[in-house]
């Protein structure tokens, strides 16, 4: 249940707002306010050392939290020394991973097949949790050079720990040592019967910051407080009808100024800002900021903008955070 507040600022018209708990969560993760702290979010060298990091963590990832991640490599492997027709594949997969339905010819070849099946598992998990260690080296490397060149401390990623079958190399656990049987066949009944090893990766809150566009509201919010305005990020306010309308960002200065942003991480087109439009009417704030990071901005945006009170804050990456900042409105326009 989402509870409601009131905003007010003297002298404006106050306002009912709230804010949607996963976003409370992800602003209250000390990681994220990390981040938000280095105060660079709007520079291209982040964008791009993010871009690089969710790269790298989807890679570990998909080993890692993926149901069984030999499964295609193995079904491949296994396809070329037991050649069978297309339509098997699906009981050939079946025959390796479950068991239960069996096509006539490969039954036949039951045990020189599961010896196959162990070996080329075996040599695929190997190859696999190389490739986690060469990535998590990628990932600290990549954060490291950062920190060198910034001067700053970025605490971004957690650590995650595997448990591995000491006779098929297969995860069998993740986070915390778990007691079952492998898919080999082995008996994990105690940590010793399991190799333990770690890897990086972006913290989980980071990664639905990123992907939620929440740093180019934050990054910008932060340019807004530089102009003088108090801001709220993220939050819904109520409109006349009834409905509440996410705002990006809520700015306010001198107790007489109240502005609405609207952040784009993508081209901005005509009917984002006739949405945009929609919120402030209904909510009555006379003042926009449209901010996106694409270069080009089409000229009916522009004309509709000019006739609303909107300014359209372009080209994030190829501009100073002091451009930026004299380019925000000192309201009303
Ligand atoms: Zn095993």
């Amino acid at each position: 249940m989402i509870k409601d507040d009131i905003h007010e600022c003297a002298g404006l018209p106050p306002l009912r707002t709230n804010k949607n708990n996963d976003r409370k969560e992800i602003e209250n993760e000390p990681k994220v306010k990390n981040l938000i702290n280095t105060h660079l979010l709007l520079s291209k060298n982040m964008k791009i050392l993010l871009d690089d990091l969710i790269t790298l963590s989807d890679k570990i990832e998909e080993i890692v939290f993926s149901d069984d991640p030999t499964a295609k490599f193995l079904v491949d492997s296994v396809m070329l020394k037991y050649p069978t027709s297309g339509e098997n594949v699906k009981h050939l997969r079946n025959y390796l991973f479950h068991m239960p339905l069996v096509h006539p010819d490969i039954r036949r070849k039951t045990q020189k097949f599961a010896a196959e099946e162990l070996k080329i598992r075996t040599e695929v998990n190997d190859v696999l949790l190389n490739e986690l260690a060469t990535t998590t080296n990628q990932t600290v490397d990549t954060i490291n050079k950062f920190e060198k060149n910034h001067g700053i401390d970025l605490d971004i990623t957690r650590n995650v720990t595997i448990f591995i079958c000491a006779k098929c190399k297969s995860i069998n656990s993740i986070d915390r040592f778990k007691r079952g049987k492998c898919r080999c066949g082995k008996l994990i009944n105690s940590s010793s019967s399991a190799q333990q090893k770690s890897f990086t990766i972006l913290n989980s809150a980071v990664r639905k910051f990123i992907a939620q566009d929440m740093w180019l509201e934050e990054g910008f919010a932060y340019l807004l407080r530089k102009k003088g305005y108090q801001v709220k990020t993220g939050i819904s306010i109520l409109g006349r009808s009834g409905v509440f309308h996410e705002i990006d960002n809520l700015a306010e200065k001198d107790h007489k100024m109240r502005l609405f942003c609207e952040c784009k991480s993508s081209v901005l087109k005509l009917k984002d800002i006739f949405n945009f439009i929609g919120k402030m009417n209904e909510i009555g704030c006379h003042c926009g900021i449209m901010v996106t990071v694409a270069d080009e901005v089409e000229l009916d945006i522009l004309k509709v903008a000019r006739g609303n009170n909107i300014t359209i804050v372009s080209s994030i990456y190829k501009k100073s955070p002091e451009q930026i900042v004299s380019e925000i409105p000192n309201c009303p326009i």
